[in-house]
């Protein structure tokens, strides 16, 4: 074979290998720009990442568990003041080092990819900034309850969300679960006939009156907020139906350390616009309060634990009997944490959104209003 003949062949193969491959490479494009507009779901088993923030009690010994159980949720990264505590548990739950954060570098979050929702768990008065950081970092955001210390925080995250085009879901763990489920139910479908009143209690004897819950700045308020705000949900939940007036009273035992700041007890009243009454208490200066029965013409039914992790229990009252139900117990967080994955995976708005939580501050603001000022406080 000549130089000049090999030379040709091997040009005139060039031409052919390059004419094919740009063929192959418009092909290529072509489908490539059909598969962008084409949807597909995503591929079963799919799991979006996590980042929680704040590693104290609950964190700790409630949500980091619960991932094990979760079917469309994994924890990928970590938030904390304490780069030890921090270490330990991304150890224990195999999140990559990289992935862990403090307060002042929480920001750069945005960087990874591997997040798609962020959960916060801090104390009260600190959830209102650190979900406007999250949603602006372009993340989803879970907001543990109460959604902030004041409605118009609350309005501030939600303006956050839109903005950013993201989700913002407060943590109403009781909404995902069977038994508070199964009382909605009965409620919604007058099982027993209308509904006539709402009884809903829930207390506990706090300790230490150094910790953040007795701290106005961290906490926004006493007992009501941290667990009289499930007496107020399960009354607005269980009606389905906004409160029209309100009725309270305060009480803290003078000279008790623990109530310099905020209140130990308040109980408060509810009008709802159907005629249902709700009597509601919410108290951190007596313990084993947690439940809610829902009266009607023809007898009761109740949850006692109504809210607790776990250990719910209904029974339900009408012709002199008294019968329990049970239902299945499942993880509230995993249900929780699973719900805010499928609506980000389906683009639909959760159960439980930011307006939600801004409603009860809302609602909580006019309850401490009616006691402190005596007045019933219209809605
Ligand atoms: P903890 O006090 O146990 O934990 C709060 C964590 O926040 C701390 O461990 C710390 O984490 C971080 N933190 C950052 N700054 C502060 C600060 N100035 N003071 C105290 N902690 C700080 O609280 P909980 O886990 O009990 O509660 C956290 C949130 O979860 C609250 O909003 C509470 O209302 C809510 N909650 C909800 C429940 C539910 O059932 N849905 C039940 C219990 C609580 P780090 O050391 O990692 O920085």
């Amino acid at each position: 074979m000549s130089d000049s003949f090999a030379k040709e062949i091997t040009r005139r193969g060039f031409i052919a290998r390059v004419g094919q491959s740009l063929a192959v490479a418009n092909l290529a494009g072509t489908l490539l720009k059909g598969a962008e507009a084409l949807e597909v779901p995503d591929p079963p088993g799919k799991k979006l990442g996590w980042a929680i923030v704040g590693l104290g009690s609950l964190a700790i010994n409630q949500i980091l568990p619960a991932f094990a159980k979760c079917e469309k949720s994994k924890v990928v990264a970590l938030v904390s003041g304490h780069p030890d505590k921090a270490n330990k548990l991304a150890l224990r739950y195999g999140v990559n080092p990289k992935n862990i954060y403090n307060y002042q570098n929480y920001d750069t979050i945005r960087d990874n990819p591997e997040v798609d929702i962020i959960y916060i768990v801090l104390p009260n008065g600190m959830h209102a900034e650190y979900t406007v950081r999250g949603l602006q970092a372009g993340k989803h955001v879970l907001s543990e309850k109460p959604m902030a210390n004041t409605p118009a925080d609350c309005q501030q995250m939600v303006d956050a969300g839109r903005k950013a085009n993201r989700k913002l879901m407060v943590a109403y763990r009781c909404r995902y679960e069977p038994y508070n489920q199964e009382a909605i139910r009965m409620a919604r479908q007058q099982e027993l006939g209308p509904i006539k009143v709402i009884l809903a209690d829930h207390g506990f004897n706090i300790g230490d009156p150094t910790q953040w819950r007795l701290n106005k700045a961290l906490a926004g308020g006493g007992s009501l907020m941290d667990i009289g705000i499930y007496s107020l949900q399960a009354a607005r939940y269980l009606t389905g139906e906004e409160p029209s007036e309100i009725n309270a009273m305060m009480y803290s035992t003078p000279g008790d350390v623990r109530f310099k700041e905020v209140e130990e007890t308040i109980n408060f009243q509810l009008r709802f616009p159907s005629g249902v009454l709700a009597n509601c208490t919410s108290s951190y200066g007596y313990s084993g309060q947690n439940r809610y029965r829902v009266v009607t013409a023809k007898g009761w039914f109740e949850l006692e634990p109504a809210t607790q992790y776990t250990g719910l229990r209904m029974y339900v009252h009408h012709d002199n009997t008294t019968e329990e139900r049970v239902l299945p117990v499942r993880d509230h967080f995993a249900l929780e944490m699973d719900h805010m994955s499928g609506c980000v995976m389906e683009n639909k708005e959760p159960l439980t959104p930011g307006e939600e939580g801004l409603r009860d501050l809302t609602i909580m603001a006019g309850i401490y209003e009616a006691a402190r000022t005596g007045k019933t406080i219209k809605l």
